[in-house]
């Protein structure tokens, strides 16, 4: 019987947790977690995402604020907004929707976000303390995967992990999680990439598949070997004849493997869902650093 990793489902009953403990800290009078967030431009996506996220955090009792700032905005106007971001003592998280116009350069704006309110994990501080193990922002979408696995029981240790894509905010992160002397990790984990060979070699082996290279049902019945979990991190607008336009479509052939896997991710509700409890988590974590709770 093959397990539906339910990610909607579960960051809902998260979230009910989330509110509960916020309501709990303000009601004596605290303020409540704030979560900022800059948005550059008219991307569909990235407005989509970020309204989201203001929602999340209405629900769980989190303020939020979103600069939304012209695709024509400076560099350098972005970067005194986030410095001034950066220096209110009341913000506890801060986000940098991705990806900005051509002419901001990503790198020097992530890296301008105080690793204390780096909620997205992406700060070169984030990273290498996620990478010698130590206490950080573990970045939403990896951290959603993980609490996923975790809250399913599934089990990782010495097992085969193949990871395909290695973006720094997906599948290297994802890589060192999955190896991580810790539950879950202690796995053997396989990176793949857009130059690995003869990739069906590797996830043949694999006892677990996340998939993260933004490919609409790249990974096919053939690729997997019967009883894996699979989780698939890609979310794709591809174009359809409905209301809106597109549907969203994840890297895995769904409907083709999931009776050949023990534990799938849909799409959408799956990992995507889980990402954004990612954030609410994090920016809980550094209100209660603040807070010194
Ligand atoms: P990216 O474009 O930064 O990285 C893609 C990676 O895939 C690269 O490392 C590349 O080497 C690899 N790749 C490309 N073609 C390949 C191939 N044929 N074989 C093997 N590897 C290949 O993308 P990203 O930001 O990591 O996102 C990946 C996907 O995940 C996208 O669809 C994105 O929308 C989605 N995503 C979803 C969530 C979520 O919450 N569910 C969060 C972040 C990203």
């Amino acid at each position: 019987m093959t397990m539906i990793l339910d990610g909607k489902g579960l960051a809902q009953k998260l979230r009910v947790k989330v509110k509960a403990e916020v309501e709990g800290l303000t009601s004596g009078g605290r303020r409540a977690p704030h979560l900022a967030a800059i948005l550059v431009g008219e991307d569909g996506a990235s407005k989509t995402y970020v309204r989201s996220k203001e929602r999340d955090c209405e629900f769980v009792g989190f303020e939020s604020s979103v600069h939304r700032l012209p695709e024509t905005t400076s560099e350098q106007d972005l970067l005194d907004l986030i410095n001034s971001i950066n220096n209110n003592d009341d913000i506890d998280g801060l986000i940098v929707q991705l990806p900005l116009p051509k002419h901001i350069n990503s790198e020097k704006v992530t890296e301008a976000i105080s690793p204390f309110i780096d909620v997205d994990g992406f700060h070169t501080n984030s990273v290498g303390r996620l990478t010698k193990g130590e206490d950080t922002f573990i970045s939403a979408t990896p951290f959603g995967i993980i609490m996923m696995l975790e809250n399913y029981g599934i089990e990782t240790s010495g097992k085969h992990c193949v990871v395909i894509g290695r973006s720094n905010i997906v599948g290297r992160p994802m890589s060192i999680l999955m190896s991580r002397n810790d539950y879950p990790g202690n796995c053997t984990v396989t990176l793949c990439h857009s130059r690995t060979k003869n990739l069906k070699d590797f996830t043949l082996q694999a006892d677990i598949v996340i998939a993260a290279l933004g490919w609409p049902d790249f990974l096919k019945e053939d690729m997997v070997k019967k009883g894996a979990v699979v989780i698939d991190v890609g979310i794709t607008r591809v174009d359809a004849d409905n209301e809106r336009g597109y549907v969203l479509k994840g890297d895995v052939d769904f409907e083709a493997l999931k009776d050949k896997t023990s534990a799938i991710t849909p799409v959408p509700g799956g990992v995507g869902p889980m990402t954004r409890y990612g954030l609410l988590f994090n920016t809980l974590k550094s209100y209660k650093q603040k807070m010194q709770l």
